[in-house]
Parts: structure tokens; C-alpha cells; sequence
């Protein structure tokens, strides 16, 4: 069992909602930290270890800035997150550009910034060549096809949009090099959320594999592997974590058998995780508006799908502790609501909680990541606020909650078709 536990008594909670009300998604700066170095200290054996933080996991300036204090690299994959790396100050190959679909525009982009880019397939070569020239530095997303079965959340490889299939990806990087490209990264993204030890140490072996078949039928040797993101955390009270120190004991093992023993070494490898890294470390804060008895029992929030659409589209799990409650026994059965007029906007369907009453302060776990970060403006909604709870125990605004005026400011009226 992890626990899951909030770092705030309900009383200070309250306090901190007297300046900002609810709904807000709330950060732990000490414990994101602390887990980045716990991260990067599990792979001491690969030189040059980096994560690659998946921004859209957590597009906050605050937030990527302290990762970039922490060493972590940023991995974009559009035209704003690119510019949101670069304003928070992360340099050059420190960010990685994956893409899909990719316009010309944000090749240059990222070819002004330096990044390293990642082709999501053969053809981008000549979007590229056509933008801005072929860079030194390419890499390639590489697709397996039926050689691995993904989940519920990424779908299955052969019927993703994603990356250059296996019959193309020698082709892709012999093409490379004869545009110019003299240094060459190899990447995939397989999973999503997975908690399973052996399937990453799976991927790390099919790319390895693939690095030395890419040397042997091409001469290329590849400088860099990405690993991806997709590492799982625990969303269930019962969920194991990923034991990263186990998976980097058997990713070492398979580089000194498959990179070392192959005349690869030295390699960097690198991953793109989002997930993992602040997931667990933000809270979606929000108070109870109604309780109401229906055919069901309903608690309905001030929070909403658009604060948190996991559990809408994914039926994802969420934990929830009620403020002051924490040692209630959860005998009554609820469905958490938000106000959205959509059916499956639910934070949670027959979930067991201790008796709610209106008022209540609500905390949804594990909101740190694809959280916030998937809000959205449908039926009028607006976003809410982020704060940082600091490492000094204060509170700081680091996003503030849209207001009217936001919503507004893209329409043109009949009346006033300029603006207004
Ligand atoms: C979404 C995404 C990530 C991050 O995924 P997490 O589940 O947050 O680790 C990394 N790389 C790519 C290409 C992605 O699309």
C-alpha cells in the first residue's frame, strides 16, 4: 500500500483558500525536487543522463524551471511549448523536439533554438530539409509495430500515428546521412503509465538491439537513446511503483552485453518522462457545493472535467481524501461530480469516502501531471489556478485562475466584429 497523503492539515488548507479560492491545482516544490535527484541518481553507470520532462505534462514556467535547476532537460512538441522551454531558459540539446505532424514553422523553431530534433517519420526529412536544412544532430522515433503490445492509454504500436515503422527506420537514418546528418539519436514511446518493471527494461533491450543492427547494415553509430516517457505511478492506494533501481540494474546489464559488447559504447540514454516526475507531487483542491441524493448519492464540486479530465475520458482512478476526515471510516458510496453538463464528467463513480458535507474541502491526488495541463473551455468553463507550496511551507501563485475576460477574448460579436 502507498499512502496517500496530503501535506496539509485541513486548517492550514482552509487558510490558504481565504486568499485563493477554490478550485486550484497545488505543487510540492520540496518533494519534486527531491524526487529529480532520486531519478537522476538511479542511473550513475550512463554518462550524461538526462530526462527529457514531457512539458505537456506540466506546461508551468515555474514548475520547468525548477526541473532545469534539477538538470532535467525539456522534450516539446509544439511550436508553444518550444518557446515555453526556451523563455524558462532551457538551452540547445538540452531540449528535445518530438513532434508529429509537424509544420514547417516549428522546425525552424527549433532549429533556430538548437534542440534536438526527433523525426516522427521519413518523410519529415524532406519538411525539414525544406524549412531549415538537416541539422547535424537526428534522431528517429522508432514504431515496433507488433513486436510489442501497448495499453489501454497509448493503444496498440500498429495502429498509432506515431514513429517509423520497422521496415523504414534503417532506410530512414541511411537517408539522413546522405542529407548531412553526421550524429544520430534513437527514440521510441511504447507505453503510457506502465508500472511494470520488465516492459521498460524491454524497450531499453528491443532499442539497444536495434542500435546495433542500425551500426551493422549502416555504419551509423548512435550517440543517443530515448527511452521515452510512460513510466507508471501509483494512482491506487495498492499500485506498486516502478522500482527504477531494479530497471536500471537490468538496463546496465543489457548495455554492457548488447551497446558495449557491439563497439556502442559510450552511449547516452535519456528519457522523456512526464508522469513521474511531478504527477504525484500535485493535488486538484476543491470544496463541496451540493451533496445530493438522487437515485444515487452525488457529492458535486466547484471542480470539474476541465480541471482534471483523466477519470472523464480514461475512467482513470484518482484518489480522494476529505479534509479533516482522514481517519473517518469511508462508509458511504458517492459518485464525485463536477458542474459540467456531461454525464461522465465524474471524478469518481461508487467511490467509498466518509460522510461528505457541503462545505467540505476535497483533495484529488496525483493531479501533477496531464492534469491541469488537459483543461479545457467547453460549456463556458474556465481554468483554474496553480499554486506552489514552497520549500519554506508558503504558498505562491504560480498560475492565476482565467477569468471572464479570457473567455471573451477571442470572440467577435455581430455587433462588433473587431472586438468589443
Ligand atoms: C506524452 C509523451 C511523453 C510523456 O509521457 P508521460 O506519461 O508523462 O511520461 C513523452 N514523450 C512523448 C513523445 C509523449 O507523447
Amino acid at each position: 500500500m502507498n499512502k496517500k497523503n496530503f501535506p496539509l492539515s485541513k486548517g492550514e488548507l482552509e487558510k490558504i483558500t481565504e486568499t485563493y479560492p477554490t478550485p486550484f491545482h497545488l505543487y510540492e516544490e520540496k518533494a519534486i525536487r527531491d524526487n529529480c535527484r532520486d531519478f537522476c541518481n538511479k542511473f550513475p553507470w550512463v554518462s550524461g543522463f538526462k530526462n527529457y520532462f514531457a512539458v505537456k505534462a506540466c506546461p508551468n514556467p515555474f514548475i520547468l524551471s525548477l526541473l532545469r535547476e534539477e538538470g532535467m532537460g525539456a522534450d516539446c512538441s509544439s511550436l508553444a511549448e518550444l518557446l515555453l522551454a526556451e523563455k524558462v531558459g532551457f538551452k540547445g540539446e538540452e531540449i528535445m523536439f518530438s513532434s508529429n505532424d509537424t509544420p514547417p514553422e516549428e522546425f525552424k523553431e527549433a532549429s533556430r533554438i538548437g534542440a534536438i530534433i526527433n523525426l516522427d517519420d521519413i518523410t519529415h526529412l524532406e519538411t525539414l530539409e525544406e524549412s531549415t536544412g538537416i541539422p547535424e544532430m537526428i534522431s528517429f522515433r522508432y514504431n515496433p509495430g507488433d513486436l510489442r503490445s501497448g495499453n489501454v492509454l497509448i493503444g496498440q504500436p500498429q495502429e498509432a500515428k506515431y514513429g517509423v515503422p520497422r521496415d523504414q527506420i534503417i532506410e530512414a537514418y541511411r537517408r539522413a546521412r546522405d542529407k548531412g546528418a553526421k550524429r544520430f539519436g534513437l527514440h521510441t514511446m511504447v507505453a503510457s503509465n506502465e508500472l511494470e518493471d520488465g516492459y521498460i527494461v524491454e524497450t531499453a533491450r528491443m532499442l539497444f538491439e536495434l542500435a546495433v543492427k542500425i551500426k551493422d547494415e549502416t555504419g551509423i553509430k548512435v550517440e543517443l537513446i530515448n527511452m521515452g516517457g510512460g513510466i507508471g505511478i501509483p494512482y491506487h492506494p495498492e499500485d506498486q511503483p516502478v522500482n527504477l533501481q531494479a530497471v536500471s540494474m537490468s538496463m546496465q546489464e543489457l548495455y554492457d552485453q548488447i551497446i558495449a559488447d557491439n563497439g556502442l559504447a559510450p552511449l547516452k540514454i535519456a528519457f522523456e518522462s512526464g508522469r513521474m516526475v511531478t504527477g504525484p507531487f500535485g493535488y486538484l483542491v476543491t470544496r463541496v457545493r451540493h451533496v445530493t441524493r438522487k437515485y444515487k448519492d452525488f457529492v458535486g464540486l466547484d471542480a470539474c472535467m476541465a480541471d482534471l479530465m483523466r477519470p472523464a475520458i480514461y475512467g482513470a482512478y484518482h484518489h480522494i481524501t476529505v479534509l479533516g476526515k482522514e481517519n473517518e471510516p469511508r462508509n458511504y458510496i458517492y459518485d464525485v461530480t463536477g458542474s459540467l453538463c456531461e454525464n461522465n464528467d465524474k471524478f469518481a463513480i461508487d467511490r467509498p469516502l466518509p460522510k461528505i458535507e457541503k462545505g467540505d474541502l476535497l483533495v484529488m491526488h496525483d493531479t501533477g501531471a496531464h492534469g491541469y495541463a488537459m483543461g479545457f473551455n467547453y460549456n463556458g468553463k474556465l481554468r483554474s489556478a496553480e499554486l506552489l507550496l514552497q520549500e519554506n511551507g508558503s504558498c505562491l501563485l504560480i498560475r492565476r485562475a482565467e477569468t471572464i475576460d479570457h473567455y471573451f477574448s477571442t470572440m467577435l460579436f455581430p455587433d462588433a466584429p473587431h472586438g468589443f
